[in-house]
Order: C-alpha cells, then sequence, then structure tokens
C-alpha cells in the first residue's frame, strides 16, 4: 500500500516558515499587503478568497479585499489594477478566476504589474519560468514540487508524465520538472495510448479535471502518483482525477483528495507573497 503524501501537514510547515520570515522582514520595517479582488459571488470563489485572506492573517501580511458586483466593466476591472499596480504599499495582486462572461480573462492577467503577479499567471512570469529566470510561479505545480522534495522524493532523471496541458496546472508543472532534471512527457486529450505513456512514468501527475479518470492499469508499479483534481458530489464528498483505491494498491507514494495537492496552493501563494515582500 502506497505511503500518503500529507499535503496538510506539509502546507502548514510551509506557512509556519513563512511567518517566521514575515517576522523577521517586519522586524526591518517592511509589510507586507495582498490585494484581493472578487467579480461577483460566486460561492467556490468566495470560500477560496476567504481562505487566502485567512492565510495571509496567519502568516503576519495584510490583505486589501474588493469584493466587486457582477455587473463591473472590464474598463472598471482595469482601473482598479492599474491604481494597485502604482500603490507602492500594494506588494501583490489577485483576481481571482473565473470572471464573469463578459470581461476577457487575459486582459485582466495581463494588466496585473510582473512585479506583483502573486499568481504567476502574467506572460513575463510565464516566459520567465520557461527560460529558467527569476519570476514568480503557478502556486499550484510548485506547491508539487515541495510536496515531492518534502516527502523525498528525488525528481532527477526521473521519467515524469504530466497528465493535462493547461498554462495554470499541466504546462508550468511540466516545465518545473524539466527544471528538476526530470525526463518529461506532457500528454493531453489528442494524446495517443495514454495508458501506456502513463505506465512509464516514475512521477505521475495527473491534472485532467475528470473524476478518476485514472484507474490502476495506468500507474506503475511503486510510482508516485500526483493527484490535482478536485471534484465535489452532490453531498460535498470530495474525489481527485485518479481511482484512489486502487492507484494506492499499486503506488509508492500517492497525494489523497483531500489533503494533497488542495492546501498547498494558498501554502505557495503565501510564498509568492513573501517574495514579493523582498522584491
Ligand atoms: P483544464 O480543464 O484547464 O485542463 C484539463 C487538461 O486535461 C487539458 O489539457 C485537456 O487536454 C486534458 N484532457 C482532457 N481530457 C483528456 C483525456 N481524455 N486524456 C488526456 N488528457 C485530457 O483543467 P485544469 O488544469 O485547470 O485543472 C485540472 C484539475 O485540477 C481540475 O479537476 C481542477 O479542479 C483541479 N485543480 C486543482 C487545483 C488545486 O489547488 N488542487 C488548482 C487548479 C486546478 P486539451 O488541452 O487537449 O483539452
Amino acid at each position: 500500500m502506497a505511503e500518503i503524501i500529507d499535503g496538510k501537514r506539509i502546507s502548514s510547515e510551509i506557512k509556519e516558515e513563512l511567518k517566521e520570515e514575515v517576522a523577521k522582514l517586519k522586524a526591518q520595517g517592511i509589510e507586507g499587503c495582498l490585494a484581493v479582488i472578487q467579480v461577483g459571488n460566486d460561492a467556490a470563489s468566495s470560500v477560496y478568497v476567504r481562505n487566502k485572506k485567512k492565510a495571509c492573517e496567519y502568516i503576519g501580511i495584510h490583505s486589501k479585499s474588493f469584493e466587486l458586483p457582477e455587473n463591473t466593466t472590464q474598463e472598471e476591472l482595469l482601473k482598479l489594477i492599474g491604481e494597485l499596480n502604482a500603490d507602492s504599499s500594494v506588494n501583490g495582486i489577485l483576481v481571482q478566476l473565473p470572471l464573469p462572461g463578459h470581461i476577457e480573462e487575459k486582459t485582466i492577467i495581463n494588466a496585473i504589474s510582473p512585479k506583483k503577479d502573486v499568481d504567476g499567471f502574467h506572460p513575463e512570469s510565464v516566459g520567465s519560468l520557461t527560460i529558467g529566470q527569476k519570476g514568480f510561479v503557478s502556486c499550484t505545480p510548485a506547491g508539487i514540487i515541495e510536496l515531492l522534495k518534502r516527502s523525498d522524493v528525488f525528481i532527477d532523471g526521473k521519467n515524469c508524465v504530466v497528465v493535462g496541458r493547461s498554462n495554470i496546472v499541466g504546462k508550468p508543472m511540466a516545465l518545473l520538472m524539466l527544471r528538476e532534471n526530470a525526463t518529461v512527457t506532457i500528454t493531453h486529450s489528442h494524446t495517443k495510448n495514454l495508458k501506456e505513456i502513463c505506465k512509464s512514468a516514475d512521477i505521475l501527475i495527473v491534472a485532467v479535471g475528470k473524476k478518476e479518470f485514472i484507474t490502476g492499469e495506468y500507474i506503475k508499479e511503486g510510482a508516485v502518483v500526483i493527484d490535482v483534481g478536485i471534484h465535489r458530489d452532490e453531498n460535498n464528498k470530495l474525489s481527485g482525477d485518479v481511482k484512489y483505491e486502487e492507484a494506492a494498491e499499486k503506488a509508492s507514494k500517492i497525494t489523497p483528495v483531500p489533503g494533497g495537492v488542495g492546501p498547498m496552493t494558498i501554502a505557495m501563494l503565501m510564498h509568492n507573497c513573501v517574495l514579493a515582500m523582498k522584491s
């Protein structure tokens, strides 16, 4: 049976480290402030925003909350971002996604100053990651690297298969694994022989967005399995993109859902906020 990679414990460990770092920065007169913008009142987004603000409070940085009505125009949102970009008391800007349909996400992401892009979604941040320069890294993939390292998974030289190529998970994940010297295969909805490719993975990272899509048949004996997926059923029970019981029979280490990748995303957002304070 696989060993569980405990994202809850590791994320708490990271938040404790960040809390200490923030205290040291404060002693040098450096304060942190994250601006969190939410447009509309999507229930899931409200929970994420609340948790992000709570994490800020926990590690000792301020958060400025902007709860804008659903009918906010793109121009109004761009104006606010412009003001926050110019406000030297704000180190990080986060716009909670998804945005209402009349606002173009790409335009909003591109408007955030790369210096304050704590989500790591700005093209400049993505470009820096691609060519190995310093910059903010998308929080979920960055959290997965921390999960692997802090669970003593050796990445260098390993075969890594990433299922999914989204801009916020799959692609940055593949780039980060490449940076750690893994041999990386990216798969997507047009991939042929997905099962065989997944079975070649020493480290299998699944961000496909389909409930329990990856069964035991996709997993090599002894592989490390990271499940990024989050699915909530009608009874509020969470499950992932991986069929956990079957996968745990084959894997050497595995992340559960909940309690695996999920808690790492906010911890790494806080990490990015502390980086922003220092730059
Ligand atoms: P997207 O829907 O943006 O991307 C899904 C990817 O899976 C696409 O690249 C798609 O390929 C690929 N795909 C779809 N079907 C198949 C298939 N049959 N075979 C192979 N690949 C396939 O999802 P995200 O990356 O945003 O999220 C993935 C999951 O992770 C979701 O469940 C989401 O809720 C969760 N998530 C969890 C986070 C956390 O904090 N734990 C954070 C972010 C996401 P193609 O490009 O060809 O369409």
